[in-house]
């Protein structure tokens, strides 16, 4: 194997699909706090919802959030997992040790957009960090959103950003 390989970002954790309950609590919590700002999206054209959340590395207790937000011109469009990591580097963070992502389509993990899984590898540094990816269940009450939108049996896709984009462009 050529040793050009070895610079080359590989997959460090394994991909799985576990049960929300067998989550740890920190991965429930990005998990609610990715569906919790879904619920602001702003999604007029494709009607198509996404809430993102990450953790910063530096602040473990310290969670960015972001909703996708559209535009009539489309270009502009800003997806929420770019939302939400923009909006911790202008708070000064740029690390961050995991990350999630909510949206629905039925039958279907919905896994982040190409431009979106180089913006977060951009700010992986030269480590592999958990994405957790879950469908949202749009058919529960507000309540039940506000204390627990997941059950225990819900799917969690349980990835990681060098699965999800391996052989990444980065230059540092
Ligand atoms: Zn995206």
């Amino acid at each position: 194997m050529s040793h050009l390989l070895n610079g080359l970002a590989q997959p460090e954790l394994q991909e799985t699909v576990l049960p929300y309950g067998n989550l740890d609590a920190t991965a429930k919590e990005l998990l609610r706090a990715a569906y919790q700002v879904r619920q602001r999206a702003y999604a007029p054209y494709s009607n198509f919802k996404v809430g993102a959340a990450f953790r910063a590395k530096e602040n473990s207790r310290e969670i960015f959030t972001g909703c996708n937000v559209e535009n009539a011109a489309f270009t502009p469009t800003s997806c929420a997992e770019r939302t939400a990591i923009t909006k911790a580097v202008s708070e000064g963070y740029r690390q961050f040790s995991s990350g999630a992502v909510v949206a629905y389509k039925p039958d279907v993990f919905i896994s982040p957009c190409g431009v979106c899984r180089q913006f977060i590898r951009e700010f992986a540094g030269s480590t592999d960090i958990p994405i957790y990816i879950a469908q949202a269940n749009d058919a529960q009450s507000q309540q039940e959103q506000q204390e627990e939108p997941f059950n225990s049996d819900d799917p969690i896709l349980c990835t990681s950003i060098f699965n999800l984009l391996p052989h990444s462009f980065h230059t540092y």
